[in-house]
């Protein structure tokens, strides 16, 4: 890179609704590692080239600060005082940093039971109001959407528009970083705002003449959580990967348009699955996601035993989220640490036919 990053809204200007009076609240955002799966051919047998998109490396941890940058920097354009968002995490932990920047209050509404601590940590160290309902995602969400038609308040979940503006930029960036756009893009699917936005953005991409074709979008949904899959709404979505544990998305029918008009899929994978491929990301290609961002690599894994790819396809997989966030998780899957004495030969002991 020849000039220094100062986030995404500067690099991709002219592709985003801002102008000279829009303040750019940015944390230098965007421009996240693509790599080249190591190991792959372990579990994928045909010569496929799988790329990770690990959104994990944005500042607070998940792509979410793709969008949030551009929401929060149009609601300080606006004057706004304060910003709220229903999250399963990610989503607080990234309005509550950027609106702390920007010198806004952001109240955050999170559903009951298993918020990954690390998100819930962020929320609260920079000094979000972190509100728990006695409900699940898709209830905040409707709680939030009532109290933004009364009140002068902005709604930052990814129903307001700009966040879907500054997620493109992810497809911008995997179009630059790869020299073209890949022939599939996989992503887990939740409230559906990513692939939304994705397939938005390479489509513009393609339109501005910066990239020569499109990909197909593939998503994948938790099982106990399809409702895109299902064709209708689930009441109770269950699902380990907390961050797509939603019933009924807001940009269901953006998900449908980037299904069709790319001519991919959206299809389910077992919380078994999503954790053979979160923990084979980790202990084979050396990134740490968290398991809803495993979703993307699971349904890769999937489709090729099913002969989905063929031979020389280039697949990219978002890794949406930093595995850091949701440390429990990956306790649970892990074995124990083994107990010995503080004594040499002890050591030695347990290394003898592993390493010495
Ligand atoms: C938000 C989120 C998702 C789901 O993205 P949607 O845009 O809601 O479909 C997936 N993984 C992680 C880590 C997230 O934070």
């Amino acid at each position: 890179m020849t000039q220094p990053w100062h986030g995404l809204i500067n690099q991709y200007r002219t592709f985003l609704p801002v102008n000279e009076k829009t303040p750019v609240i940015t944390l230098n955002e965007g421009n996240t590692p693509l790599l080249r799966a190591a190991h792959i051919r372990e579990i994928i047998k045909e010569e496929v080239d799988v790329y990770f998109k690990f959104e994990g490396a944005n500042p607070t941890g998940s792509f979410k600060d793709r969008g949030m940058t551009l929401a929060i920097s149009k609601a300080a354009e606006e004057n706004a005082k304060a910003v709220i968002c229903a999250s399963t995490g990610n989503t607080s932990a990234s309005a509550s940093a950027y609106s702390a920047r920007a010198g806004i209050s952001c109240i955050v509404i999170i559903p009951e039971g298993k918020i990954a601590m690390g998100k819930l940590a962020q929320a609260m160290i920079h000094g979000a109001m972190v509100i728990q309902i006695d409900g699940n995602f898709d209830e905040a969400l409707n709680m939030v959407k009532e109290i933004v038609a009364k009140y002068p308040i902005v709604l930052v979940n990814s129903l307001n528009p700009f966040r879907i503006e500054g997620q493109k930029t992810a497809a911008f960036e995997v179009c630059d970083q790869l020299g073209r756009p890949p022939v599939y893009h996989a992503l887990p699917v939740g409230n559906a705002g990513n692939i939304t936005a994705c397939w938005k953005g390479y489509k513009e991409y393609m339109a501005a003449g910066r990239t020569s074709g499109l990909p197909k979008m593939i998503g994948f949904q938790a099982a106990g959580a399809a409702p895109i899959v299902l064709g209708h709404p689930v009441a109770g979505p269950e699902t380990i990967a907390t961050a797509i544990r939603i019933g009924n998305p807001a940009s269901w029918k953006g998900a449908l348009a980037a299904r069709d008009e790319s001519g991919g899929m959206i299809g389910p994978v077992t919380d078994d699955e999503i954790i053979e491929a979160y923990k084979y990301i980790a202990s084979k290609e050396g990134v740490f996601c968290e398991p809803a961002s495993a979703a993307s690599l699971a349904g890769v894994i999937k489709l090729s035993k099913q002969n989905y790819f063929r031979a020389g396809d280039t697949i990219v997989c978002t890794l949406t989220g930093h595995g850091l966030k949701d440390p429990d998780i990956a306790l649970k899957v892990s074995s124990e640490p083994v107990r010995i004495k503080a004594d040499l030969a002890a050591l030695e002991d347990t290394l003898k036919g592993c390493c010495i």
